[in-house]
């Protein structure tokens, strides 16, 4: 019988195949005391285990950077001092043996990270057992169980699989991963992605409904695996198998392509970051530039807000690795659904039409004055241009933009450079500001579409709420007429309109955005190279007709009947 799981998308891609469950070498911990003259040889044995591990770690192979990340963070732990000097500690005052001290400290380093609120950062607490685990091979003089030789091609059930695993598996048999623990952003998790390799996590339970050689389907696109699956799905499965692995060659042969389209209309294909590390992929995935920075991670990843020279030096090294490209960065956006640990916010009704973002900003300037200095500052390492979130009036924007004169002179009393002409756009992202669209880029340079919260605002539906999700559809006519206004709003007055919301990244949307008159898409950066493919195969004349007819639908059904057949002409 055909049964479902349900997991934690970790890792994109479909795969289907036969089950090798993975269990772990079981560690039996000698929990007994030794006596005083023991001491010096649990000592040794300790040390003697640790540099065999490490040496192990210096010698691993690796081929891709998460790994080698991965094995150097490891070193380094191995490496660090505080591990052996706690342990013989152990071994010296409270006479535990060597794995006994070697264990208690690895549980007290890792309880440290799994306290922390930083998804992140409570994940290094793997990397800890991983190196203490290892270690303790060395020490007990096992050959752990490892995934390096596989006799076939499998997908992988296990209960939670190492960096170590993962990094030592046999790639080229392995298909998928399925995990029942981990999250992710756990190392293995960062491993399959970059190997590309589907992996689905916090599916519990799986291991005791499978056998091996069990058959299944892991969908890591929906976080599902398929027990048992029947004909009718299999095929579905293997034309899915067929067009990822089609669109996959499709995002590689454009990634680094110009957009333009047959008739010659340029536009901008970019992409939206949350941090260096997202903006070296956008790169690598031939995004050319950034449209939505998300600043909010660097207020959630310390302890207080983060300082102007730090802001700062965030900022000048996006810009200077984008050489001249883009860098629109949006100024706060916290409230909503979005907290800080070390911020009070208040108890409210309804969140998301409460104290968020801007109106934070303009109750507490000082939060604004240092965002919007270092973003100033950075302006003066590349094209930098500021985006405002959640604006509803005329009056907003001009505030924003008496703060930002003042704050330019004091830059300029202080000597700091700055570019004098920064551009300053503004989300759209509430009915107000559609309304007003004409009034508003009349007072500033460009237009981001935030469909995200649009969407939510327009519909009046909970953007996280899993109960009313089927309402929530930015191909709703109300949204897609929005959309159009605004881009035609931008473009009465000479000025452009980009989207930086989930929409943007919708391949099924790019030709009907492009034929309504975007001029730059603000995508995941894996998306990249695919909505160039769109772009690059399209007439605008003939999206335009297309988006006209779109419009013109009162019925979301047939808006995307419409959408589905031209995406499969698209892809044909
Ligand atoms: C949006 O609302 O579409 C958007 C891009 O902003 P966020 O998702 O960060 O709210
Ligand atoms: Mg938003």
């Amino acid at each position: 019988m055909t049964k479902r799981f349900k997991g934690i998308a970790a890792s994109d891609g479909v795969a289907i195949g036969k089950v090798y469950l993975f269990e772990k070498t079981e560690i039996i911990l000698n929990e007994e005391n030794i006596h005083e003259s023991d001491v010096e040889k649990e000592l040794n044995s300790l040390n003697r285990a640790i540099k065999e591990y490490s040496n192990e770690l210096k010698n691993r192979e690796t081929t891709t950077d998460a790994e080698d990340e991965v094995r150097n963070a490891h070193i380094e732990l191995v490496s660090d001092p505080s591990l052996i000097e706690m342990a013989s500690d152990k071994i010296k005052n409270s006479l535990q043996n060597a794995e006994l001290a070697l264990h208690t400290t690895i549980q007290e380093m890792a309880s440290v990270f799994e306290m922390l609120d930083d998804e992140y950062l409570r994940e290094r607490a793997a990397d800890y057992r991983d190196i203490g685990e290892n270690i303790m091979y060395k020490l007990k003089g096992i050959a752990p169980k490892t995934l390096s030789s596989l006799d076939d091609d499998y997908i992988i059930v296990a209960e939670e699989l190492t960096p170590t695993d993962t990094s030592t598996m046999d790639k080229d048999h392995v298909l998928g991963l399925v995990m029942e623990l981990g999250g992710k952003t756990s190392h293995s998790s960062i491993i399959a992605q970059t190997l590309g390799i589907p992996a689905v996590v916090g599916m519990k339970d799986i291991r005791s409904n499978l056998k091996n050689d069990d058959f299944i389907i892991l969908d890591a696109l929906e976080g599902v695996v398929i027990v048992n699956p029947d004909e009718k799905t299999i095929a579905d499965y293997e034309a899915k198998f067929a067009s990822i692995k089609a669109n996959k060659e499709l995002a590689e042969k454009y990634k680094f392509e110009k957009p333009v389209t047959l008739d010659g209309r340029s536009v901008e294909v970019v992409s939206n970051i949350g941090g260096i590390e997202d903006l070296k992929l956008a790169l690598e995935d031939g995004a050319e530039g950034v449209g939505l920075f998300r600043t909010e991670f660097l207020y959630m990843e310390g302890n207080d807000f983060p300082t102007e020279e730090y802001q700062f030096s965030v900022y000048k090294e996006a810009a200077e690795l984008l050489e001249g490209k883009p860098l629109i960065i949006r100024t706060l956006d916290i409230g909503g659904d979005k907290g800080l640990d070390y911020f009070e916010f208040p108890k409210e009704e309804n969140p998301f039409l409460g104290w968020r973002a801007l109106r934070i900003g303009f109750d507490r300037k000082d939060i604004l004055r240092t965002q919007l200095r270092a973003i100033l500052r950075a302006s003066a390492f590349g094209d930098v241009k500021i985006l405002l979130p959640m604006i509803i009036s005329v009056q907003e924007i001009q505030t924003v933009q008496e703060y930002i004169e003042e704050f330019k002179s004091e830059l300029r009393d202080e000597g700091h450079d700055f570019n004098e002409n920064i551009e300053v756009g503004i989300m759209i992202e509430t009915p107000a500001s559609v309304f007003v669209a004409e009034d508003l880029i009349q007072n500033c340079d460009f237009f981001s579409i935030g469909t995200n919260d649009l969407t939510q605002y327009i519909l009046a539906v909970d953007r996280g709420n899993e109960k009313i999700s089927h309402l929530y559809d930015y191909f709703n006519p109300a949204v897609l007429r929005a959309i159009k206004q605004v881009i035609d709003a931008s473009h009465k007055y000479g000025k452009w309109t980009g989207m930086c919301g989930s929409m943007a990244s919708d391949v099924q949307a790019t030709y009907l955005l492009l034929g309504m008159g975007l001029d730059e898409f603000s995508s995941v950066s894996s998306k990249v190279g695919l909505i160039k493919s769109v772009i690059n195969n399209a007439k605008l004349s003939e999206a335009e007709k297309f988006a006209e007819k779109v419009l013109s639908l009162s019925q979301i059904d047939d808006i995307r009947v419409l959408l589905k057949e031209k995406d499969d002409e698209l892809h044909s």
